[in-house]
Parts: structure tokens; C-alpha cells; sequence
């Protein structure tokens, strides 16, 4: 039996995207401008297929339906992860989305949105807005109303390697100029608060949300002053919380050794390599390389010089 499965992501087009996804990354991605890389993910709006083996060609949200055993008979009504990788090369909608109490009232039964971002590139001088300032939702509406936007929104200086974990009620945005790889709740319920005017190809502007907006934002959070990351060896724990934990794993570089046993004693692991080049469990991967270890997969041997992110509940 296969303790690892490789998925053929969906890409999304996106107003904000760029070409990075193809050039940096190596996918085949539609023409015009891609955003997004649903690396793993079995969401309606982009469930990827299984690329090979025994169950070529289903779907992962077939494979979580049908074989729940391959996943340690863990309980749930969905795959409950999204695994993306994001090229930003304009600005992200200024948004915020809802935890899973408001989700499951107001947006037909959907999982709220928890989401983190390991920033992959920026560009020198690069800056990304999490967190906001207004202390109630009055004082948010008021100022959004005014234009008041750098008063309002915590915009912060990152750097490849920073880390943020985005709460639901946190206001946020990606820069352009910024790839990261997220890890999130299976959810597509995104709250738009300003999307700068900017218009679509057909002259239309994207939907904003502003009371469902104001409705989730949580005025009591403290803003960021930074998203950088205290190293801890070859394997960093970025965030672990009750929807899930994030771990970077780095061998063969920063001093770290070129090999590593990592064990995975998880109902399944999503393993994604995001920069340089080695083996995993044998089978050679690189940069973009996204795998799906089951729970059968109880140890992953790594080797190279090579970061790789593993994300799991
Ligand atoms: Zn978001």
C-alpha cells in the first residue's frame, strides 16, 4: 500500500497573480495571471486528483470519503486542510475571514478560515498588513469611510523566512512582490473590506463585505510589530494550535545536517519542499514538490539541502 500520494494542484487565477508559479516553481499553470497553487487540497472549489497509483485520477476528497483507513480512521466531514502556495504580484484584497461558529451559520455549513503564512520571497523593502487599529467597530467603519487607510491598517517590513499565523477577525493582506506558502482551514469564505478600486478585466469591481467584515474583526487584538522566526535546529515548530501544526524542517543547510528522520505518528502529514533540492522517503523531490502521507507513513527520511514545511492536526 502507498504510505505517500503526489496530487495534481489547481491553479486559480487571480487579479493580484503573477507568472512565479511556472518560472520559480516549475508548474504547468493556465495562461494569464495565476495566484494561487491549491498544492493540497480536496475543497469543492479546487479538489485535486491523485497523480498516480492505485488511485490515480480520483479525488482527494474521494480518497478521504471512501478510505477513511488511510487517514487513521480520523474523524471529520472533510479533509480539513488547504495547502497553497501564493504569488502575489500585485496587492491582496485588504480582508479578514470568520471562525467556524460564524462560517457554519452564515456560509452554508463552510469551516471558518484559520490561516498561517511562511513568506517564501519578498522583494527588498517588502511590507505585508496584519492586524488593524480601531478599537471598536464604530471607530473601523468610520475610518475605512474616510479613506483612512495607513492610520488603520498595521503594515509591517517582512523578509523570506518571517512566519504569521492569521487568526480569524484579523485584518490582513499580501503585498505584491510576496510568495508565501499557506497553511489553512479548508475554507474559501474570504471577507473583503477595500480592494483598492481596482477593476477587472471586465470593468467590474470584486464584491467588498464590509459588514460581515466588521461583524468578525476582533478590535481586542494587539498588532504585530514583526513576523520573524527563532530558528530551533533542523526542525522549528512555527505554529501549533487546535486546527493544526506547522513544522519547518531544514537539512543540508544553515549548519543543519543533510540528512533527518522526522517522525510522523499523524493521521496524515502534508509535506511540502519549498526551497532547494534532495530525497524523501527515497523518491527524489524539490522545490514544489507537495506529498500526502498517510497515516500508514510513520517516519519521513529527508536528505539534500533542502527546507520542507509539514503541515498536520
Ligand atoms: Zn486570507
Amino acid at each position: 500500500m502507498e504510505s505517500m500520494i503526489e496530487l495534481v494542484p489547481v491553479f486559480k487565477e487571480k487579479i493580484w497573480g503573477g507568472r512565479k508559479l511556472e518560472t520559480e516553481f516549475g508548474y504547468k499553470i493556465p495562461a494569464g495571471p495565476v495566484g494561487e497553487c491549491w498544492a493540497i487540497s480536496a475543497h469543492p472549489a479546487g479538489d485535486d486528483q491523485i497523480a498516480s497509483g492505485e488511485y490515480a485520477g480520483q479525488t482527494l476528497s474521494w480518497l478521504w470519503d471512501n478510505h477513511r483507513e488511510l487517514f487513521g480512521n480520523v474523524e471529520g466531514d472533510r479533509f480539513p486542510l488547504l495547502i497553497k502556495i501564493i504569488d502575489a504580484k500585485d496587492d491582496l484584497s485588504i480582508q479578514v475571514h470568520p471562525d467556524n461558529a460564524y462560517a457554519a451559520e452564515h456560509e452554508n455549513g463552510s469551516l471558518g478560515k484559520k490561516e498561517c503564512w511562511y513568506v517564501l520571497s519578498a522583494e527588498p523593502g517588502q511590507t505585508i498588513v496584519v492586524g488593524q487599529r480601531a478599537h471598536s467597530r464604530e471607530e473601523f467603519a468610520q475610518m475605512v469611510e474616510e479613506g483612512r487607510w495607513s492610520e488603520l491598517l498595521n503594515e509591517i517590513p517582512i523578509k523570506a523566512g518571517d512566519f504569521f499565523q492569521i487568526d480569524p477577525g484579523t485584518v490582513h493582506a499580501i503585498k505584491g512582490g510576496t510568495v508565501i506558502l499557506e497553511s489553512q482551514q479548508s475554507s474559501d469564505v474570504t471577507y473583503r473590506v477595500y480592494d483598492y478600486d481596482r477593476k477587472q478585466d471586465d470593468g467590474t469591481l470584486r464584491p467588498l463585505h464590509l459588514q460581515q467584515a466588521l461583524d468578525v474583526i476582533d478590535f481586542d487584538q494587539v498588532p504585530l510589530a514583526s513576523g520573524e522566526v527563532e530558528l530551533t535546529g533542523a526542525v522549528t515548530t512555527l505554529e501549533h494550535n487546535e486546527c493544526y501544526t506547522v513544522d519547518l524542517a531544514r537539512v543540508g543547510v544553515d549548519g543543519c545536517p543533510d540528512t533527518l528522520t522526522v517522525a510522523t505518528p499523524h493521521p496524515f502529514t502534508c509535506v511540502s519542499v519549498v526551497e532547494g533540492a534532495g530525497t524523501l522517503n527515497g523518491r527524489a523531490v524539490k522545490k514544489g514538490t507537495h506529498l500526502l502521507a498517510l497515516a500508514s507513513c510513520d517516519e519521513l527520511q529527508l536528505s539534500g539541502a533542502m527546507q520542507v514545511v509539514l503541515s498536520y492536526l
